[in-house]
C-alpha cells in the first residue's frame, strides 16, 4: 500500500505565514476557547494568551456539537471576530470547517482549516481542502484505525494539498473515566508512516483540565510537534467544553512547567 502513498515517510514541514510546523521545528501551541462566543471574549483570551506565548489563535465558528439544542457556534460573525482577535495579537488563526457551503469563508479568514473529528470520514470534505491551498489540520476520527486516518489524509494529498498537520485528540475505547482515551503511541507512529506534523490535543483527548498537564509533557515526550489547548478566559463560564478548558493563569502555569521540561 505504501508505494502507491504520497505520503511516505519523508519528513514535511508545513509552513503558516512565518511559522514552521514539524521537522526539526521547535514545538508550537496552538490555544483558545473551544468556540467564539461573543467578540469580547475571544479578544480578552487572545490578549490573555499573548502574555504568555502562543503560536495559534483557536476558536470553533461551526460547532459540532452532540445536540442541536446547545450552542452551534457563532458562524461567519464569529469567523470576523476570530480574525479580529488573531490580528491584535499578531498571531494566526485556526478554526474547524464543518461542511462545504462555508469553505471559501473559511479559507478567506483562517490561516489553518480545520477537520474535526467527526468530519475525518467526510471524504467528499476531504477531497474539497486537498483542492486549496492552505494548510489543513486533520483530527483523528473518533473511531479511526490508525490505518483509516493515513488514508484520509492520503486524500487531501491525492487532491493535491500536501500541507495537512495531524492532531490526535483520543479515541472511543470502553474507558468512561476520560472522555476519550488519549492514544500517544499513534504519535510516533503516524510521523513513522507519513512523515507529517503531528500535533496533541490533551483538552478533547481526556475531557479533564487537570489531565491536560501530563498528557502534554508526554506528548512533547512522544515527539508531538506542538499542542492545541482549550483556554477560555473564564472556563465556569463557557458555552462549550468548559470542563477541559484552562483559564490563563492555569495555561501559564503549565507552559512554565513545559518549558523547565526537556524533551
Ligand atoms: C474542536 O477542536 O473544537 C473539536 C470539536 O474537536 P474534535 O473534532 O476533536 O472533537
Ligand atoms: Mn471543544
Amino acid at each position: 500500500m505504501k508505494d502507491k502513498r504520497i505520503l511516505t515517510g519523508k519528513q514535511i514541514a508545513v509552513k503558516v505565514g512565518t511559522l514552521n510546523i514539524g521537522g526539526d521545528n521547535p514545538s508550537i501551541m496552538i490555544a483558545g476557547p473551544c468556540a467564539v462566543e461573543s467578540r469580547q471574549q475571544v479578544i480578552d483570551t487572545a490578549l490573555a494568551l499573548k502574555e504568555v506565548g502562543v503560536d495559534v489563535l483557536r476558536g470553533g465558528v461551526f460547532k459540532p456539537r452532540t445536540s442541536p439544542y446547545t450552542f452551534q457556534g457563532m458562524g461567519l460573525k464569529g469567523l470576523e471576530y476570530l480574525k479580529e482577535a488573531g490580528e491584535k495579537i499578531n498571531t494566526p488563526i485556526i478554526t474547524e470547517l464543518m461542511d462545504e457551503k462555508n469553505l471559501d469563508a473559511v479559507v478567506e479568514y483562517s490561516d489553518i482549516i480545520q477537520i474535526g473529528s467527526r468530519n475525518m470520514y467526510n471524504y467528499s470534505l476531504l477531497k474539497e481542502v486537498g483542492g486549496i491551498n492552505k494548510p489543513i489540520l486533520l483530527k483523528r476520527g473518533m473511531s479511526a484505525s490508525i490505518k483509516e486516518w493515513v488514508m484520509a489524509a492520503e486524500y487531501i494529498a491525492a487532491y493535491g494539498n500536501n500541507n495537512i498537520i495531524l492532531c490526535e485528540r483520543g479515541i472511543r475505547t470502553f474507558e468512561v473515566y476520560t472522555r476519550n482515551t488519549l492514544d500517544l503511541a499513534a504519535v510516533p507512529i503516524m510521523k513513522s508512516e507519513t512523515g507529517l506534523p503531528i500535533i496533541v490535543d490533551p483538552s478533547h483527548g481526556t475531557g479533564r483540565k487537570e489531565l491536560i498537564m501530563p498528557m502534554a509533557k508526554g506528548a512533547l515526550a512522544c515527539g508531538a510537534d506542538g499542542l492545541m489547548v482549550e483556554v477560555h478566559i473564564d472556563p465556569t463560564e463557557a458555552l462549550s467544553d468548559g470542563q477541559q478548558s484552562l483559564n490563563p493563569k492555569e495555561y501559564k502555569k503549565m507552559i512554565l512547567e513545559l518549558n523547565r521540561c526537556s524533551f
